[in-house]
């Protein structure tokens, strides 16, 4: 069996056709264009799911979404405005009567921890956090061997935890929300308002590596925030393995291990005991993959 995964992202929107092993046959990506509004975006991809239908004989579409998403119903119950009008739109119900298929949708956080937990780094596991450090920070929560929405689909919003009481204003219109701190864009602003040169992430990660004193200051304040917004996490639901995702992930074992030493000082001897830091194994591919065996199990 086929499916024509989509990952729509405020950047780019990835798309593949997956068979129900995990295996990737086709995969490309094009600019969300994000400007141009929800219902414009939505109407790019039932245009590409129509030509991916007319080449390959697929059985679905599976939607892996930024937003927080009705999965029942496919609805974008809310979503920031990097996608102006995009809340309220029904995702299942638009692509299903253009296309004629059978199509599901879901948070894009959620589907990396399906697709962890399918066909990477969380298998077998029955409980795990899965943390994506992007533009924003995500959370979903895999609790006693399935994803748990909460009671309207916006559970493991870990982002928007406050940090800082009175802090800096987040999207969401609290203040000192945690993915302030701790996204790659926080670090991005920390880099722009702290170093001369201008360093693009690649090139900060790179001479923070090579020793560069400044670099390594605002990393491990970078790291700093992470961990405390994480810890919170750690002692509430006691989880023993945290999966984390998204751009900064390429950063490999330097990333994980700060995390990790940083991490084990700010908890509890007890929740340390049994607590493993891994990073995701699928990088960009873990939503398609999601998105995917969500499709075949909600069948
Ligand atoms: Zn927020």
């Amino acid at each position: 069996m086929l499916i024509a995964a989509f990952d729509i992202g405020g950047t780019s929107v990835k798309y593949g056709i997956v068979s129900s092993l995990g295996e990737i046959l086709e995969e490309d990506s094009y600019p969300t264009n994000a400007i141009m509004g929800g219902r414009y975006v939505v109407n790019k991809v039932i245009e590409k799911a129509i030509q991916l239908k007319g080449k390959w004989n697929i059985k679905g579409i599976s939607v892996s979404s930024a937003g927080q998403i009705n999965t029942n119903k496919g609805l974008v119950i809310y979503a920031n405005d990097n996608i102006p009008g995009f809340t309220g739109i029904n995702l299942i119900e638009e692509i299903q009567k253009h296309t004629g298929l059978s199509v599901r949708a879901e948070n894009d956080v959620n589907c990396a921890a399906i697709g962890e937990s399918w066909k990477g780094n969380a298998q077998g596991l029955s409980d795990f956090l899965c943390v994506t450090i992007g533009t924003g920070i995500g959370g979903a929560l895999y609790l006693n061997g399935s994803l748990y929405r909460g009671s309207s689909y916006a559970a493991g919003e870990i982002g928007h935890l406050t940090l800082y009481p009175g802090g800096k204003k987040c999207a969401c219109g609290k203040l000192g929300c945690f993915e302030q701190y701790a996204s790659s864009k926080a670090l991005e602003f920390l880099i722009s308002e702290k170093m001369d040169k201008k360093y693009g992430l690649k090139e900060f990660f790179q001479i923070t590596r090579d020793g560069n004193k400044l670099g390594i200051e605002i990393f491990n304040h970078w790291i700093n925030d992470i961990t405390t917004g994480l810890a919170s996490v750690v002692h509430l639901i006691n989880i023993d393995t945290i999966i984390i995702g998204g751009g900064v992930s390429s950063q490999g074992d330097f990333l994980l291990k700060a995390i990790q030493e940083s991490l084990y000082e700010k908890i509890m001897p007890n929740h340390k005991r049994k607590l493993y830091i891994k990073l995701a194994y699928n990088a960009n591919k873990a939503n398609l993959l999601g998105a995917t065996k969500h499709f075949i199990s909600s069948k």
